[in-house]
């Protein structure tokens, strides 16, 4: 499968990694929007929360739940906003779902 997602979690394309456990890596976003932009990637891949089973559903609670955990580690103490892309509308540029995390300042009041 040719998914850059997939090739970052077996190690074929390098990136600076955070964090990792059995269900997820966190890396840097090579592109940052914020001064801290991490994405948090489950390593099954799926493409979007619409395409999810019960299973994958319950991976993204539990990585949800891990990146709270995180937070203060992350440098993220004061706060932090999660995205996730969907489809053209949503700008979705990689088809291998991945949660934004975005902070270490004060983020716009505008989502969009
Ligand atoms: P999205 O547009 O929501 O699909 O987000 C994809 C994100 O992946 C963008 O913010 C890109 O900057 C980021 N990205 C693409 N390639 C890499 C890479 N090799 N390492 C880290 N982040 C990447």
């Amino acid at each position: 499968m040719n998914c850059i997602f997939c090739k970052i979690i077996n190690g074929e394309i390098p990136s600076t990694k955070v964090y990792e456990d059995e269900m997820m890596i966190i890396i840097n976003d090579i592109a940052p929007q914020a001064t801290k932009h991490y994405l948090a990637i489950p390593k099954q891949h799926f493409a979007n929360i619409v395409e999810m089973n019960d299973e994958q559903a319950a991976i993204v609670g539990k990585m949800l739940k891990k990146i709270g955990e995180l937070a203060d580690r992350l440098g993220l103490k004061d706060g932090f906003r999660i995205v996730s892309n969907k489809g053209e509308n949503g700008c979705q540029s990689v088809g291998h779902l991945h949660i934004h995390i975005l902070g270490g300042e004060k983020l716009s009041e505008k989502m969009a």
